[in-house]
């Protein structure tokens, strides 16, 4: 069948692209072999984010001692949490399936799609050509190849999410930010946690401020953390799973999380007979314009290389939409992604870190602030953090802002439009900000820089 577009993947950024180019005029099907909405909705954000929340109402139970408030003991219904959650993501599912369907010349196809030929693709039996095919297939966990991992029961993102009762122990296998907001989640409703990973520190692409930081309410909360640690085989069965560690060390748990990363979904994609070319990690090769390797096919999301991140994801609908249409004038290449991990506190961070700064030859004046010192942190008793930002002392530009604190995926918008506008940081100063709020503490962060220090 001729058709104008093919998407493949009802990810972030598939599903508004197909919309939207089905009510731009194009005749467009979409391709999805398993539930709408992707990793997102299903699997990542909206479950992940959800139980976080539930998590976070036992933390503030079980220590509402410190606000003088007395409360029982706490006792958590993991099946009413789960339920909950399952919920939420029924309902953003529905979303999806309601926005496809209300948009005209847009047609659903349920089935694996796979390329035949350059801009041909098979779904559920039925061959399409297009003029434009949109690959949006998104990526899954990597499964490290640690010897023994095959014959234990181990969880992945999806998997732990489906748990009825709370693990006696749960081991993590990886610190990034998966592994750590589960580990302090499942350590909030009361499992034993123990993290295992394999460089010095968690979430180690972040300032070591910022890893340090969140190590130290990790282990105030009870989480041992094992660093520097390879896993050199796991053994065991449905009651206990040891981990065994480089250096003869070892871990024993009664769950393991893994969570060591992603891969990219393009195994199956049939890229080769598409003249589709991925890197080594198998991600698809793209260009600034989105543009792979093969005329009129086009690559976005977590199967390309970059941020693998939601808003990422939604960004690269935007552009490429824009660029499609034909009055583009963004590519992939000139954003700024931000970042956020959801544990509490908060790791978020805009730009570079001070390590990357340099390494791309700049001297960056720097200054740091500990979240305690902002009023609201004390007023609220949420001082465990600190911030850092970054500035390019010949243009007074902002290059990377790293916070640690309550709520510091909302604060690190603050940074964006400035960065964005190219603006000095002195338009943060010269604001006003409303006592007593986080953000004011943001604002005494860049006044504590030396130049706009007040004395
Ligand atoms: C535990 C977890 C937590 C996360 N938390 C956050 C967060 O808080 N904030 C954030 O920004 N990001 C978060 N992410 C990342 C975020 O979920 C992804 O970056 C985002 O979903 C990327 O979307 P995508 O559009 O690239 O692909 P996906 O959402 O993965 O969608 C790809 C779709 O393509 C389908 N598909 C694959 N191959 C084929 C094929 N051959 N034929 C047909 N269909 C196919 C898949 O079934 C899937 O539905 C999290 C991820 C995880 C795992």
């Amino acid at each position: 069948m001729k058709i104008d577009v093919v998407v493949i993947g009802s990810g972030q950024a598939g599903v508004p692209l197909a919309a939207r180019l089905a009510e731009a005029g194009r005749r467009v099907v979409i391709a999805e072999r398993k539930a709408l909405g992707g990793t997102c909705v299903n699997y990542g954000c909206t479950p992940t984010k959800t139980m976080v929340a539930s998590a976070h109402a036992a933390h503030v139970a079980r220590t509402a001692a410190r606000f003088g408030v007395k409360a029982g003991p706490v006792r958590i219904d993991m099946a009413a949490v789960v339920g909950r959650k399952d919920r939420i993501v029924r309902q953003w599912r529905d979303g999806v399936r309601k926005r496809l369907q209300k948009a005209p010349r847009l047609t659903l196809v349920r089935g694996h799609a796979r390329f035949i030929r350059p801009r041909q693709v098979e779904i559920a039996g039925e061959r399409y050509e297009a003029d434009v095919v949109i690959v949006n297939v998104g990526a899954r966990p990597a499964v490290p190849p640690i010897p023994g991992l095959g014959e234990v029961p181990w969880l992945d993102n999806s998997r732990i999410m489906q748990l009825r009762r709370v693990p006696q122990h749960l081991i993590v296998l990886g610190g990034g930010y998966i592994g750590c907001e589960f580990a302090q989640m499942f350590r909030r409703f009361g499992a034993k946690v123990t993290v295992v990973e394999r460089s010095a520190r968690l979430l180690s692409t972040e300032e070591p401020e910022a890893s340090a930081a969140l190590e130290g309410v990790f282990r105030g909360e009870g989480i041992r953390l094992v660093t520097k640690a390879k896993a050199r085989s796991v053994s065991g069965g449905a009651r206990a799973v040891t981990l065994r560690l480089d250096g003869g060390r070892k871990v024993t748990g009664s769950h393991l999380l893994v969570a060591v990363g992603r891969r990219p979904n393009t195994d199956d994609l049939g890229a080769e007979a598409g003249g589709i070319r991925l890197d080594a990690d198998g991600y698809i090769e793209v260009d600034e314009r989105y543009r792979t390797s093969a005329d009129g096919v086009y690559g976005v999301g977590d199967c390309t290389p970059g941020p693998q991140f939601t808003h990422a994801a939604w960004d690269d609908h935007r552009i490429l939409f824009d660029l499609l249409q034909g009055h583009g004038t963004r590519t992939r290449n000139d954003r700024l992604v931000p970042i956020t991990a959801f544990t509490d506190p908060q790791v978020a961070r805009i730009g570079l870190t001070e390590r990357d700064a340099r390494a791309r030859g700049y001297a960056p004046e720097a200054a740091t602030m500990a979240f305690g010192e902002i009023a609201r942190a004390v007023e609220t008793d949420q001082t465990a953090g600190t911030m850092k930002i970054l500035l390019d002392p010949k243009t007074e530009k902002v290059l990377g802002v790293s916070i640690v604190g309550a709520e510091a995926g909302e604060l690190i918008h603050i940074f964006g439009p400035v960065m964005v506008a190219g603006v000095s940081a002195r338009a943060i100063v010269d604001g006003e900000y409303v006592h007593p709020t986080f953000a004011e503490g943001v604002q005494s962060l860049v006044m504590s820089l030396d130049r706009y220090a007040i004395g």
